[in-house]
């Protein structure tokens, strides 16, 4: 077992962080507290060579591991949090489960502007009686001739306000076996995208409405039966916030540790308080442990998608380290640290939302349970028996 980077992904790191301190880290703060998606930084990465990293070289990506992925968002994250969404966009999110499983005509349509860096797509999955129990959902597709007609709604989808194609979670027919995908394009009549709201983060989300919404067969991502292909690619997803929570949380404990070395009270230097050593202490605990636990998944996983017990482990370690210790930043370093000109304080409300999206830590804990002892907890209320 060899815990250090080969000489390869030593040499891709410092490349990554070379380019994130040159590019990306002067308007770090701004970048921050714009709600919209930064385009200008995705075209940069597009051309970095920091988009479709996992993806084959004759799809546009780069042919690489979905660790070195991994790494290209600890070393972007390292000097611009907020950039590391644009490599979560080009290597983990929906684009991942549309390389994964879309047609050549489709990828022809779309994944060339996705990689360029020049369009953003967005996953509408949840809906508003379907959160955690995904599986509930209602949005329909409908066959008529050579169209599907949808059907539905959508919430908190990432990136919608600037989304040009949607990937979309639709249900054909009844139970787990009737749920597929499909993409839409923005301005397809009948599907409309609603005013933005806002999360903590700031980051802008859209109500999706599908109405008699008609979109061409080829549109078709996954039919009936993909649900199962489609969370496996999800795992992936899944993957690329486990790294931005922790890579957040390393930023503050950084800026903290910094912070603790030079800001002095009572005549001394703040790290000399043994009452911020051992928050210290307990910090590089989490970050540590976590930080072994997401690669462990991220290495297996190059020998296909990452498992989902290893992946539900990573994210709920890595969640949880990347707030808790983002949340100490904050306190360390007092009224600095709570304060927008930093950000530490942003890496603390982005971390909180990741213990909720792409599965939340109690789901996640639900799927641990699973694999301890090896059945299935359904979730579901169990129907009243006849004699009941
Ligand atoms: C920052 C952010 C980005 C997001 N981006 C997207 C996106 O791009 N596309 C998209 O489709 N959706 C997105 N979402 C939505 C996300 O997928 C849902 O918020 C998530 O699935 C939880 O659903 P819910 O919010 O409806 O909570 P609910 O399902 O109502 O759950 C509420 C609480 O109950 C807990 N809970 C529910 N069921 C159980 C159970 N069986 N056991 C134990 N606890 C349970 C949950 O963990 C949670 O704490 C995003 C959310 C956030 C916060």
């Amino acid at each position: 077992m060899n815990f250090d980077f080969t000489d390869e992904q030593n040499l891709f790191a410092d490349s990554v962080r070379r380019f994130a301190r040159e590019k990306l880290a002067p308007g770090a703060v701004k970048r921050a507290h714009d709600p919209r998606f930064p385009f200008d930084v995705a075209k940069l990465m597009a051309k970095q060579g920091l988009m479709g990293i996992t993806l084959p070289q004759q799809d546009g990506g780069q042919g690489g591991t979905l660790m070195d992925a991994v790494i290209a968002i600890e070393q972007v994250a390292a000097e611009c949090p907020r950039s590391a969404d644009v490599v979560q966009f080009g290597n983990f999110g929906p684009i991942r489960v549309f390389a994964e499983y879309g047609s050549e005509a489709q990828k022809k349509r779309w994944l060339t502007d996705l990689l360029a860096g020049r369009m953003a797509m967005s996953l509408g999955m949840t809906e508003p009686d379907a959160g955690s129990a995904v599986t509930d959902l209602k949005t329909s597709a409908r066959p008529d001739g050579a169209h599907y007609v949808i059907n539905g709604s959508k919430v908190f989808s990432t990136f919608s306000t600037d989304a040009e194609v949607f990937l979309v979670y639709v249900r054909y027919g009844p139970g787990l076996g009737g749920i597929g995908s499909v993409l839409v394009e923005r301005g397809t009549p009948g599907f409309t995208v609603g005013a933005p709201s806002a999360f903590m983060s700031d980051e802008e989300w859209s109500e999706l409405h599908f109405a008699d919404c008609r979109i061409p067969a080829e549109n078709v991502l996954l039919g009936p039966g993909g649900f199962k292909m489609q969370i496996a690619g999800f795992n992936v997803e899944r993957l690329g916030n486990t790294a931005r929570s922790l890579a957040l949380g390393r930023y503050a404990y950084n800026a903290a540790r910094e912070h603790a070395l030079t800001r002095e009270q009572f005549g001394r230097p703040l790290c000399e308080f043994q009452g911020l050593q051992w928050k210290f202490a307990d910090m590089a605990v989490k970050l540590e442990s976590a930080q072994l636990l997401l690669y462990r998944a991220a290495t297996n996983a190059d020998r296909g998608l990452p498992s989902a017990y290893e992946t539900a482990v990573a994210k709920t370690a890595c969640n949880q380290a990347g707030f808790d210790v983002a949340n100490e930043a904050v306190q360390i370093m007092g009224a600095t640290g709570y304060s927008r000109d930093l950000l530490v304080e942003y890496c603390m409300r982005r971390t909180r939302g990741w213990m909720i999206a792409g599965g939340s830590i109690e789901m996640l804990k639900n799927r641990i349970a699973e694999h301890v002892f090896d059945r299935r907890f359904d979730q579901r209320a169990r129907k009243a028996s006849a004699a009941e």
